[in-house]
């Protein structure tokens, strides 16, 4: 049976959804103008007035924003109202440069934690469910977001943050957790060290996890659906728009509907930003419908996926958007080949394989090398090098098909590579050491 936290939006009609798109658009890019030099700067200089968004659809007319504005705009040029209405400061983890940090006021916080419970709620979560949120708290979104969802779900919220493996298990195991809300690397960990204790999938009361912050493959989902018994979803979002939740998967675990009555979504061409139609591959855009404090209008994620309205056997009738498999900036040109770790996550679990790898990228003599080192299981270890170097050879061939270029692979002993418990680091790239 399909559950909904708040059906009455969930499930409402296309018409429906448009009129408080169109209602609200007109507000929030008024309040913008209104409020925040820096983008009326941006509006000005391209001629645009607020009376000129009368509908949705007119929003192609306002100027974009970038992450390189939001670092020029640090700490408050983008603050939409007076500080002392604001009631929390959140930060990006700062994966891909400075650290942005967003402002909320009560209104904001209320309108995710709803995002985050839409999402909880989808994954079967309710009143009487124990929900493990292991992502970490602090600055980060993750813990914050996940914990006020589950609250206002009315779940039994247990507020573990990352980290200290052992604890996060015992409680699973003493106090039944049912969702588990962490990084898809960090439940793929959690699984590993309940096989380690001798548990078994079934031994643990979980049903569910709720999984994101970071790329993760199907074959990744399917590895974590195993090792813990339980049905794995995904959510996306980032500290910009307000954090996770912004968009969630459903029982049908194929795309995340995106909270059409917060967020409106757009899919542009990276390079020349010309809005693309449903269904086509290009960078997501967001646009907030109605946050007070950071309200940020058309900005360029740069996370590529695709948009989909197909109709959703959840009854949920929010646009789609696919698992985005990295950002533009994840992307890695290998002698001139575009490589995304995704691939190679994909490869190495086809392979029976699991998802402890590195990925090292270099430049030798004005050629760039991609090497991966992979970690074996005990099973999988062998004394013999030429067992190894089998295995290596066969792995690498698996690469060079799917990636059109051929890396080189080196097994590495059981436990060499350090586990994530928040956003893995899976690729160093030290070609910007030479440049
Ligand atoms: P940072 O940009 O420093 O990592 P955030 O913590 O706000 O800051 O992370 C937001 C980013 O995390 C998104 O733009 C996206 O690239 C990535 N992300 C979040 N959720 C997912 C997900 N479910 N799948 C893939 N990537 C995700
Ligand atoms: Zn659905």
């Amino acid at each position: 049976m399909a559950n909904y936290f708040q059906p009455e939006i969930e499930t409402a009609s296309r018409e429906e959804i448009i009129r408080i798109q169109n209602e609200k658009i007109v507000k929030q890019v008024k309040h913008v103008y209104d409020n925040v030099k820096y983008y009326r700067d941006l509006m000005d200089e391209k001629g645009v007035k607020p009376e000129d968004i009368k509908s949705i659809d007119d929003i192609k007319k306002l100027p974009f924003l970038t992450k390189n504005d939001l670092r020029e705009a640090y700490p408050y040029g983008l603050l939409g109202t007076d500080l002392k209405n604001c009631v929390r400061i959140q930060s990006t983890s700062g994966t891909t440069g400075k650290r942005v940090v967003a402002f909320y006021t009560q209104h904001d916080i209320d309108l995710w934690e709803e995002c985050c419970a839409r999402a909880i709620v989808a994954a079967g979560g309710t009143n009487e469910d124990v929900v493990q949120v292991c992502y970490g708290y602090g600055l980060f979104t993750g813990g914050p977001g996940l914990n006020g969802g589950s609250h206002k779900v009315g779940s039994l919220t247990l507020p573990m943050s990352s980290g200290n493996t052992d604890r996060q298990i015992q409680f699973m195991m003493d106090l039944g957790s049912t969702i588990l809300c962490c990084t898809p690397s960090y439940a793929a960990f959690i699984g590993e060290s309940l096989a380690e204790k001798g548990y078994k999938p079934e031994d643990n009361k979980l049903k569910a996890g709720i999984f994101g912050a970071e790329p993760w493959t199907e074959e990744m989902r399917r590895s974590i659906e195993k090792s813990l018994g339980i049905k794995a979803y995904d959510i996306y979002g980032l500290t910009e728009t307000s954090g996770p939740g912004v968009s969630f998967e459903c029982s049908e675990q194929k795309g995340m509907h995106i909270n059409e009555d917060h967020f409106y979504a757009e899919i542009i061409d990276p390079d020349t930003g010309e809005v693309l139609p449903e269904g086509s591959k290009g960078e997501l855009v967001f646009t907030s419908l109605d946050k007070e404090a950071f309200p940020l209008l058309r900005y360029r994620t740069r996370d590529i996926c695709i948009l989909t309205r197909e109709k959703c056997s959840c009854g949920r009738t929010h646009v789609k958007m696919t698992k985005p498999m990295g950002r533009s900036d994840d992307m890695m040109i290998i002698r001139g080949v575009n490589v995304f770790p995704s691939q190679i996550e994909t490869v190495l679990l086809n392979e029976g394989y699991t998802p402890n790898y590195q990925i090292l990228v270099d430049r030798k003599n004005n050629t760039d090398t991609l090497d991966i080192n992979v970690e074996l299981t005990p099973e999988q270890f062998s004394d013999k090098v030429s067992d190894i170097q089998a295995m290596e050879k066969a792995l690498e061939g698996a690469m060079r098909t799917m990636l059109g270029i051929g890396p080189k692979v080196h097994l590495v002993a059981p436990k060499s590579i350090v586990r994530s418990e928040g956003k893995a680091v899976r690729v160093i790239d030290n070609r910007k050491l030479h440049d």
